[in-house]
């Protein structure tokens, strides 16, 4: 059985348990998540959410640049107002260089991916920073709302903060 089979087989078992098909669109508890897609951080269980609670955009390295559209898709339309940010320790964003996946990118599947920026970090702290000061820089989103910044540890499961910012 492949591995999207088993994911199918594991959706039959969800859903003969699901009861939860009348939630409201828009996310109760009015948070958006912005996160890492590492697959060592579940972000629902590591921060008490449920189903219909809070909007998740992950991305690699959960970097809030990409997460613009989705964030303004959420406050606009959807009325979320907080937004932390979770990046994590050992993350495979600091593993890289544009140059080196550019060049893979190249080899491999003859892509030329030189405009692409992969938004590798060498610094978790700055990292954050940096996403909040993005998020503060863009025109499309709430600044009147708190957004907060955290390190999330894969060896204990805790949230560290690196830095909050409430205009
Ligand atoms: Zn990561």
């Amino acid at each position: 059985m492949s591995v999207i089979d088993e994911l199918l087989r594991a959706n039959e078992a969800y859903a003969a348990q699901f009861t939860k098909g009348s939630l409201p669109l828009p996310p109760g508890r009015k948070v958006a998540v912005v996160a890492c897609m590492d697959a060592r951080l579940d972000p629902a269980r590591a921060l008490g959410l449920e189903e219909g609670d809070a909007h998740v955009i992950r991305n690699a390295g959960g970097r809030v640049v990409e997460a613009l559209r989705s964030l303004a898709i959420s406050q606009a339309l959807l009325g979320t107002d907080a937004v932390i940010i979770v990046h994590h320790t050992d993350c495979g964003m600091l593993t890289f260089t544009d140059e080196g996946i550019r060049r893979q990118l190249r080899q491999t599947l003859a892509a030329d991916a030189d405009h692409v920026a992969f938004l590798p970090f060498s610094d978790m702290d700055a990292s954050i920073r940096d996403d909040i000061a993005v998020y503060r820089s863009s025109p499309l989103v709430r600044k009147d709302i708190p957004v907060r910044g955290f390190i999330y540890d894969v060896r204990t499961g805790r949230l560290r903060e690196v830095e909050a910012s409430r205009a």
